[in-house]
């Protein structure tokens, strides 16, 4: 017998608002995403191990920067 676990991220779109890009400089949306991490057993997601972590993602340049509470608030 053998058994398949592992843990997978997963993330959800919350929204996007016009904001200024710290790494790029240029003002252009910056999406708002939530990552959750399950552990997963046979590729089945059962149960988080983590919580949710928050990021914005710019769309002029791709990086991503971890997101502060006041951010998420004005998403
Ligand atoms: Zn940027």
């Amino acid at each position: 017998m053998f058994l398949i676990f592992g843990l997978r991220s997963k993330d959800k779109f919350l929204g996007s608002r016009l904001g200024h890009c710290e790494v790029c400089g240029a003002t252009a949306a910056q999406s708002l995403i939530r990552r959750t991490t399950k552990f997963s057993l046979f590729f089945v997601p059962l149960f988080p191990v983590r919580p949710a972590r928050y990021f914005v993602a710019c769309t002029n340049c791709g990086r991503l920067r971890g997101a502060a509470a006041h951010e998420m608030a004005a998403a």
